[in-house]
């Protein structure tokens, strides 16, 4: 009987025998059937392969649009902070006329030279923040000097007796007059202000109190010293309520107005030395 399919002859090159294998429909079907099988799974192999590479393309697309609008964003963000510091230097400049320092006052050991910054752009936003952490950090620098320059001003000023001592009149000025006991021309070193016995005396400025107790002219007295060789007494007092030795702040109460000493009615005797020199304690006197 005649089979149906093919005859396949393998003739090898080093050999004699001859093979036949013989291909019936069913095996070529299955041969066949493997055949397809083998490629639908590499083309579907391949076709999930694109598939997932086509959604990462997508998803760095997308990621590459998001990162350009965040560029965007840092370098309208970094011409802020561009703004910014020259905002500050603007202030710099302010708090230095209220300090009272030049406009070139320049900070200790610190500064060198500032790089101008380029035209922003998203090369260059490195080296623009870097410039800017710099300015940045140099800014606050110049602020802690212009700080401490303020402070030690207002320390400085803190010693100038500038307030007055006591609430009151003026019942004699700094200068010559005529003496009420003498009745001659004599110069007067301070500052006579009327008020009520036990009206309160305040310091002028900050000092240490240098002396306290009972001098015949002055009666009950109280010197402070304020530093920079300036001296404030306050005479005629009817109570010293500080002790030498300590400190006081301007505005700090250090007795009661009196009578005491050498003195025709209640009032306060207040004089202001300079260099141990009496000066007219009004001109110093603001408020
Ligand atoms: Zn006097």
């Amino acid at each position: 009987m005649k089979r149906k399919g093919f005859e396949v002859i393998l003739m090898p090159h080093n050999a004699n025998r001859i093979r036949n294998i013989t291909l019936t429909s069913f095996k070529l079907s299955g041969i066949l059937f493997s055949l397809l099988l083998a490629f639908s799974s590499l083309f579907f192999t391949n076709l999930g392969r694109i598939w997932v590479e086509n959604l990462e393309l997508q998803r760095l697309r997308n990621e590459k649009v998001e990162l350009k609008e965040r560029v965007k964003e840092f370098v309208s963000k970094t011409e802020e902070l561009e703004k910014q510091m020259i905002r500050l230097e603007e202030l710099e400049d302010s708090l230095k006329r209220l300090a009272g320092l030049p406009k070139d006052f320049k900070l200790m050991g610190k500064g060198g030279p500032e790089v101008a910054l380029p035209p922003i752009s998203a090369k260059s936003l490195d080296k623009t923040l870097d410039n800017l952490r710099k300015k940045a950090s140099l800014q606050i620098s110049r602020f802690y000097e212009i700080k401490k320059e303020i402070e030690k001003k207002g320390r400085y000023l803190s010693l100038i007796p500038c307030i007055w001592p006591v609430d009151g009149e003026i019942s004699s000025f700094f200068g010559p007059r005529i003496s009420p006991f003498t009745k001659r021309m004599a110069f007067h070193k301070g500052l006579d202000i009327v008020a009520p016995i036990g009206t309160p005396i305040k310091a002028t400025a900050s000092g240490k109190i240098s002396y306290t107790g009972w001098k015949e002219y002055y009666g009950l007295n109280i010197i402070i010293n304020h530093g920079n060789r300036y001296k404030t007494v306050y005479g005629h007092l009817s109570k010293i309520k500080v002790k030498k030795g300590g400190k006081v702040k301007r505005g700090d109460v250090i007795g009661l107005l009196g009578n005491t000493g050498r003195s025709t009615g209640p009032h306060l005797h207040y004089e202001f030395r300079v260099n141990n020199r009496c000066v007219d304690p009004l001109k110093w006197m603001s408020h």
